[in-house]
C-alpha cells in the first residue's frame, strides 16, 4: 500500500494513459466520416487514417490501431446506412424526462455505451491489479453499517459456485432490499454464511460481514480469474450513458443518463480522482462518485 502511496503514477502508468486519451473523441469522428462518406465502411475509413489524428485537443498515434477493438461497438452505427451489421433489437431511448429520443441520438448513446464498457473494462484491469486490493470479492467489514455485499451471476454462472442454493417460491417473489429482509430458517438471509439466492431479479452470490468468496485466494488473487463471472470483470469506475429503468424488469427501453459513476471505496478512484473527472469531461459525462460499502 506504501509502495502504491508513493508511486501512484509510477504503478497506473499505463491506466492513466488510456484515461487521458480517451477513445471516443476517435470513434466521434470516425462516425462523422461515416456519415459524410457514400460507401466506405466503418473498417476501411478507420485503416485509411493518417498515423496520426488530433481531434478534440488529443493526438492519437496509430488511430487505426487504436479503434481497432471498437469497431464491433460501432457496427451499430451502420443503421443509418441500412447496411447489415446493425442490431435488430436496438432499444427505444428515452431521455429522463420521459421523451423518446430520435434514431441518430438513440444509437450514438448505446454505441456510446459499449465503446466506454469496453474501455473501461481495460482501465480497470490495469489499475485494480497495483493495488493488491480485494475489495469486490469480499463482504463489509465486521463492523460495517451495511450488512451484506450482493454480487450479481447470470444463470450459467452459479455453477462456479460451490455454495448453498436458495430458490425457493419465496425467493424468487422478493429481492435482497426488501423490508423485511427474506428470511431463512427464521434469520434474516444476511446472518447466513455465503450462499447464492434466487431472486425476483435473477441470482446473486451474498458475502455477509467479514466473509469473502470461495474462489479468493490467500495471495488475494482469484482462483477462477480466467473463468470468473461477467460482474468481477466490470470496472469500478463504469459508464451510465444509457441505461434500463430497474435491473430484473423485462423491459427494452432505455433512459439516457450520460454520466460517469465510480465507486469511491475503490482505492485507484480515490488516487485518481481528477485524473477521472478529466475522463469525464472529454466524454462529456456527469461525474457520480458513489460509496458502495458503508
Ligand atoms: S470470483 Fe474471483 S473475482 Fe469474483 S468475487 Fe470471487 S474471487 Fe473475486
Ligand atoms: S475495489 Fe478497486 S482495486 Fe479493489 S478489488 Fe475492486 S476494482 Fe480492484
Amino acid at each position: 500500500m506504501a509502495f502504491r502511496e508513493k508511486n501512484f503514477d509510477t504503478c497506473y502508468e499505463k491506466g492513466i494513459r488510456m484515461l487521458a486519451r480517451p477513445v471516443w473523441p476517435l470513434c466521434n469522428l470516425l462516425i462523422l466520416l461515416y456519415l459524410a462518406a457514400e460507401k466506405e465502411g466503418l473498417e476501411d475509413l478507420a485503416a485509411r487514417m493518417p498515423e496520426e489524428v488530433e481531434t478534440q485537443g488529443i493526438i492519437y498515434e496509430k488511430p487505426a490501431q487504436v479503434l481497432k477493438p471498437y469497431l464491433p461497438a460501432l457496427k451499430n452505427m451502420e443503421i443509418l446506412r441500412g447496411g447489415g451489421g446493425a442490431s435488430p433489437d436496438m432499444p427505444a431511448v428515452f431521455s429522463t424526462e420521459g421523451q423518446v429520443l430520435d434514431m441518430f441520438d438513440s444509437l450514438v448513446a448505446c454505441t456510446q455505451q459499449a465503446v466506454l464498457e469496453r474501455e473501461l473494462e481495460k482501465i480497470n484491469s490495469l489499475l485494480c491489479g497495483p493495488c493488491s486490493c480485494t475489495l469486490c470479492c469480499t463482504g463489509p467489514a465486521p463492523d460495517a453499517r451495511q450488512e451484506y455485499f450482493e454480487i450479481p451471476l447470470l444463470e450459467h454462472e452459479i455453477r462456479l459456485f460451490d455454495l448453498p442454493r436458495i430458490d425457493s417460491a419465496s425467493s424468487r417473489a422478493c429481492g435482497p432490499e426488501d423490508d423485511p429482509a427474506f428470511c431463512v430458517d427464521g434469520h434474516p438471509f444476511f446472518e447466513h454464511p455465503p450462499a447464492l439466492y434466487h431472486w425476483s431479479a435473477g441470482w446473486s452470490m451474498i458475502l455477509p460481514r467479514g466473509r469473502s468468496c470461495p474462489h479468493l485466494q490467500e495471495a488475494g488473487t482469484c482462483g477462477i480469474y480466467p473463468e470468473r463471472p461477467r460482474v468481477c470483470r466490470k470496472p469500478q469506475i463504469f459508464p451510465v450513458v444509457v441505461e434500463k429503468p430497474l435491473r430484473g424488469v423485462k423491459d427494452s427501453r432505455m433512459i439516457r443518463q450520460n454520466a460517469l459513476l465510480a465507486v469511491w471505496d475503490c482505492p485507484y478512484v480515490k488516487d485518481l480522482k481528477e485524473k477521472i473527472l478529466d475522463y469525464a469531461g472529454i466524454n462529456e459525462l456527469k461525474m457520480v462518485f458513489r460509496e458502495n460499502k458503508a
